[in-house]
């Protein structure tokens, strides 16, 4: 597959085109190695986070066959710290945009009036909309952090302005679709290609590691809390910040 984005003026349309393109591939990977969730649907985000992350073939192949029964087995302290700050977050928001006399409402919009700002929390982010920019909180509790994660998130919202709290490490940055859009394309279709030599079966065994993370316990729980603590107390000013700063910018 061949993108000559550099003669497309509409990247959006072309944007919309690639999702479309990966969409269907993951569906046929699915099918190819019966990757489907409890519910018999296709496990794209999996199979998509896969085809961006890894440039070997031989390692798509390595975690479609021997890395699919891995996902649920993260502790749930994660998920409750997880859940810990996006409900804190939820709230700081909540009063900062309302100390700026601005109409915040928590749901969609729609039947309840013109809300200058809607803040709605998806099961792991929170999503603050403004004149209809998508600004998407992403809340990191690790040290891990995943870029084709954040290019999958930017392909389904190419306008949207990313902001990832990683709150242990106390840091916080923006990635902008709009200024990431040639590199979304080249990215998304290198994973398409990718995606297609494969259903081809056009792959080679390979030496590499894909870094399996086994279960492990945690053992050292009473400092990672007490480090996560003090990270959501001391960085939560500064992810509010960001995104007042952001919504100032989107307004302009
Ligand atoms: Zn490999």
């Amino acid at each position: 597959m061949q993108v000559a984005f550099t003669m497309l003026e509409n990247k959006d349309e072309l944007i919309e085109n690639l999702r479309t393109y990966l969409d269907e591939v993951c569906d046929r990977l699915a099918a190819k190695f019966s990757l489907f969730d409890c519910f018999g649907r296709p496990r794209k985000a999996f199979i998509a986070d896969a085809l961006f992350r890894f440039g070997c073939l031989g390692c798509i192949w390595k975690t479609f066959t021997q890395l699919r029964m891995l996902r649920n087995e993260v502790d749930c302290i994660y998920m409750e710290m997880h859940s810990l700050a996006l409900n804190i977050l939820s709230g700081a928001l909540m009063q900062m945009l309302n100390g700026r006399n601005l109409n915040v409402s928590c749901e969609e919009a729609d039947n309840f009036g013109r809300s200058d700002v809607v803040i709605r929390r998806t099961g792991f982010q929170a999503v603050v909309e403004a004149d209809g920019v998508n600004i998407i909180v992403e809340v990191k509790t690790g040290k891990s952090i995943s870029f084709a994660q954040l290019f999958r998130y930017l392909l389904q919202h190419p306008n949207a302005i990313l902001v990832v709290w990683r709150v242990a490490m106390r840091q916080v940055f923006t990635l902008s679709g709009e200024k990431l859009k040639n590199l979304l394309c080249i990215y998304t279709a290198s994973a398409i290609n990718r995606g297609l030599s494969i259903l081809n079966g056009d792959v080679a065994a390979c030496q590499h590691s894909i870094g399996v993370e086994l279960y492990r316990r945690i053992e050292n729980l009473q400092l990672i809390l007490e480090n996560f603590f003090q990270g959501l107390t001391e960085s939560l000013p500064m992810v509010v910040a960001v995104v007042a700063k952001t919504i100032e910018e989107v307004k302009r």
